[in-house]
């Protein structure tokens, strides 16, 4: 493609997702096709003859824009959210263009110290103290893995990294303790370390969800004794159900006294420590060996994007680094090689988006809109707190609310079955109406068991009338299918 043509079919890129963004709200937010409907349309087979630009871009514009599952609309409420801010799908777009593969340094000058400012910047808007370093990975689920994989090669004479786990009776078992709330990541991660889902130890929480320390220290205690090798804790600040954050003060001072590796997942909720006011329910994360937090879920940033922050640096650098001769280089002054500190070899210049959004924001700008989403939030949940019929289900520390229909005649029978799985089919009639409008789109989880639905607020192009509208769809949803 020449530069002129490159230029003016960029430009109607531009255009097409100017107009896309402008016109997000009048479109359905799940399209209302089947699965295949869109693959029919295809041909088998890819083109032999090339094909103008044009005709490709039209059928973009009928057959993929439309048919999308509209993360973008300020009605998708659904899961957490995950938004591209403009000044975040510009630098996605420049960094496209430059296509730096950030490697090390000398592949990657600018982009490896724009990663290196932005990850500082980063941990200063979350008001973490300078002995964190860190990287960009691209998901939570990675990062995670990383921070178990470094975990693991703290615990000291296991060497796992050089020596592999099998075939060796001397040792014990590998342990990680998080709660029955912790995201699945975390047994993806230590299906992927060597770990085994057998090795992770759920330990249960408290009413609110959060997890018992004095039970996570009885945990340890019985598992040494019975040969287990503990290494490493995970402690959330924002389940995914509820939004719960664990204790970590109490995590941490078990973890210091057992010698074990801290992880904090913030996947989710880490962005809110942009919030000054917000940063007491971060106490304790700064005693962590490991952090992440995806700016890709509440912080307006093209999707992908997580950031990992660590303690020890060297760590990650001994249980990654391997530099054949053909990516030695002479090592030239501080920068980080950033390859050595993870299982990529290639990695993305994530940070040109980061950024470029931080600038356009700024820390004021950031934190006003996150604390506009956890205000609403709590407007919602006085809302369904003051409503007869409608239960919370969870607390509402940040911008989530979890809550279920519960109609007067089966109010209060807890410990009835029957009435608790009409109250579930219920709840789950209200989500398939209120996801039918178009409109607004919801997600569910299971608390205590109990079918809950999930309003998560986080995309900047939210209002209250977005808000409004959601409740009214939840409350007319209730009462059909409670009539119907
Ligand atoms: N941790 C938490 C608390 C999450 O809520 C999620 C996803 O929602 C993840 C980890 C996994 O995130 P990712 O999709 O970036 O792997």
């Amino acid at each position: 493609m020449s530069p002129a043509d490159f230029r003016d079919a960029g430009a109607r890129v531009v255009d097409q997702v100017a107009s896309y963004l402008a016109r997000l709200e009048t479109l359905p937010i799940l399209p209302p096709i089947q699965p295949g409907d869109i693959r029919r349309q295809f041909p088998s087979g890819p083109p032999l003859a090339p094909e103008p630009i044009e005709q490709i871009l039209d059928d973009y514009s009928r057959l993929i824009e439309p048919n999308i599952t509209h993360w973008q609309h300020p009605g998708f409420m659904a899961y957490f959210a995950s938004v591209a801010s403009g000044p975040g799908i510009l630098g996605e777009w420049l960094a496209a263009g430059l296509n730096s593969n950030v490697m090390f340094w000398r592949n990657a000058p600018a982009s490896t110290e724009v990663e290196e400012v932005t990850v500082d910047w980063l941990r200063q808007l979350f008001g973490l103290p300078a002995v964190f370093d860190g990287m960009f990975t691209d998901t939570a689920s990675v990062s995670s893995l990383l921070a178990v994989v470094a975990a693991r090669h703290a615990v000291p004479g296991l060497d796992a990294r050089d020596e592999g786990l099998a075939g060796r009776p001397e040792l014990g078992r590998l342990r990680i303790y998080c709660s029955t709330e912790t995201h699945s990541s975390v047994e993806k991660a230590a299906i992927v370390a060597g770990v085994g889902r057998a090795g992770v130890r759920r330990v249960p929480v408290d009413d609110d969800f959060r997890m018992r320390p004095e039970l996570l220290a009885e945990a340890i205690r019985e598992d040494r004794a019975a040969g287990w090798l503990p290494f490493c804790v995970v402690a959330t600040i924002g389940t995914t159900s509820s939004t719960s954050i664990d204790p970590v003060p109490a995590i941490a001072a078990i973890c210091r006294e057992e010698r074990l590796w801290l992880h904090v997942d913030a996947a989710y909720g880490g962005a809110a420590a942009v919030v000054p006011e917000m940063r007491p329910l971060f106490e304790g994360w700064e005693l962590a060996d490991s952090i992440v937090v995806n700016p890709h879920k509440w912080l307006f940033t093209p999707f992908d994007a997580s950031l990992l922050l660590f303690r020890s640096p060297e760590v990650f650098r001994d249980a990654f680094s391997l530099v054949p001769e053909y990516l030695r280089v002479k090592r030239e002054g501080e920068a980080h090689d950033y390859h050595e500190y993870g299982i990529q070899l290639g990695r993305r210049f994530r940070a040109l988006k980061l950024w470029m959004l931080i600038r356009y924001f700024g820390a004021d700008g950031l934190a006003a809109r996150v604390r506009e989403h956890c205000r609403m939030a709590q407007e919602l949940s006085g809302w369904v707190d003051a409503e007869p019929g409608f239960e919370r289900v969870a607390p509402t520390p940040f911008s989530t609310v979890c809550l279920r229909h519960v109609p007067a005649e089966l109010a209060g029978r807890e410990e009835d079955a029957d009435a608790q799985q009409k109250i579930d089919a219920l709840n789950e009639a209200i989500l398939e109406r209120v996801n039918r409008s178009g409109q607004i789109f919801l997600s569910h989880t299971r608390l205590r068991g109990r079918y809950t639905i999930r309003v998560t607020l986080g995309n900047p192009r939210q209002t209250m009338e977005h808000v409004h509208r959601c409740w009214t769809l939840l409350k007319e949803a209730a009462s059909s299918a409670s009539s119907g």
